[in-house]
């Protein structure tokens, strides 16, 4: 992910603002002190900057583009601080400024267009410094100013450099966590299926996109029969296989917007969007169907496995996701008791 791309760099706006606010301040200080001492020319380039953060920030209330208020920024600052290397400020102080222009131009921009920023201004600062005319070049200084300027101006820019990368490097790891995290906690680690934390959100939305569009939506509660035995019989091992052999069989069968999710130990939840009862029932069987022909060989036996399902529809006075499951629980209990192996629908 690039920088520019991060929720992070948007994020950055409130010090931009800040600091363009302290340049206001400063830089108006300043333009008062030029024109009462009757530089007048000064004074004129310290309004222009007035004028063009003032400007930026107007641009910016009105396209919301943080990047671009940050590039302008930049853009700004390397202005001013060219022109205060070049007139040398009040006694050659000028260039005390640009200790901010690396921090910032990192800051905003990120490391690569930073870069190039901290590039533009290094070219700017040699033209200044070495320029043959000195048509525009007022200040001079002296070959030790420049030489420890240069030295000092690269250490800050270095370690600029070396914070701002570590900065977005622990970003970047945290990004990857998060979604690792997150990939967890919605597959359950056994079976590949949504998690019961994920069915639930999928229940919730659908919840909302009734509210919405009117579109209702089933679940089918589905329960593994005497899948004790399972465990029972052939042991743990055994029983995961059948497990995971029902899981991929749930998957499989789906539609590409249904949802299949293990709800508890051998018990699963589908959601159905957008189907009534008789769809839902339909295809609650094509499961129970396909799951009942499929084999499992485990340690040279072949196993059968059967499947109850009890399937309810979404009804507008449900309230919650409670009372639906709650009716396609009453539905599986019913098909256990009326032998197993079938579909209950109500
Ligand atoms: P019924 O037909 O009434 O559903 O009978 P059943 O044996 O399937 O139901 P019961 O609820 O009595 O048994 C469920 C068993 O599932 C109990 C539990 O030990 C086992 N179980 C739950 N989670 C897992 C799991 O992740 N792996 C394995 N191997 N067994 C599990
Ligand atoms: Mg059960
Ligand atoms: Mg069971």
């Amino acid at each position: 992910l690039a920088y520019d791309q991060t929720p992070e760099a948007k994020g950055r706006v409130p010090l931009a603002i800040f600091f363009n606010c302290l340049a206001l301040v400063i830089v108006t200080a300043f333009m008062v002190e030029s024109l009462a001492l009757g530089h007048i020319y000064h004074g004129a380039f310290l309004l222009t900057m007035i004028v063009l953060v003032i400007l930026n920030y107007l641009l910016f209330r009105i396209t919301h583009r943080a990047l671009l208020y940050y590039d302008l920024t930049i853009l700004t600052m390397a202005i001013n601080s060219l022109y205060l290397l070049a007139t040398g400020g009040v006694e050659n102080t000028g260039a005390l400024w640009i200790y901010l222009y690396p921090l910032l131009a990192l800051y905003l921009q990120g490391i690569r267009k930073g870069a190039l920023s901290l590039l533009g201004l290094i070219v700017g600062s040699f033209v200044v410094f070495f320029a043959p005319a000195r048509t525009l070049v007022t200040a001079n200084y002296s070959p030790a100013f420049i030489s420890r300027f240069v030295a000092s101006m690269t250490s800050v820019t270095i370690l600029s450099f070396v914070y701002e990368y570590s900065t977005q490097r622990t970003y970047r790891r945290l990004i990857a966590a998060t979604a690792m995290l997150e990939r967890l906690a919605k597959t359950d680690e056994l079976t590949g299926l949504a998690s019961r934390r994920a069915v639930l959100e999928h229940l919730e939305l659908e919840l909302q996109r009734f509210v919405r569009y009117r579109e209702t939506f089933a679940v089918i509660l589905c329960d593994i029969d005497h899948f004790k035995q399972f465990n029972d019989t052939h042991g743990h091992d055994c029983g995961d296989l059948v497990l995971q052999a029902v899981s991929e069989i749930l998957l499989e069968s789906g539609r590409k917007v249904d949802i299949a999710g293990r709800w508890g130990g051998e018990e699963f939840l589908l959601v159905l969007p957008a189907t009534e009862l008789e769809g839902a029932v339909e295809v609650a069987e094509r499961l129970r169907k396909a799951v009942e022909a499929f084999r499992i060989d485990y340690d040279g036996s072949l196993l059968s496995i059967t499947l109850s399902c009890g399937v309810a529809v979404w009804r507008e006075g449900d309230g919650d996701h409670d009372a639906l499951i709650k009716r396609a629980d009453i539905c599986l209990y019913q098909a256990k008791e009326e032998g197993r192996n079938r579909v209950v629908g109500r």
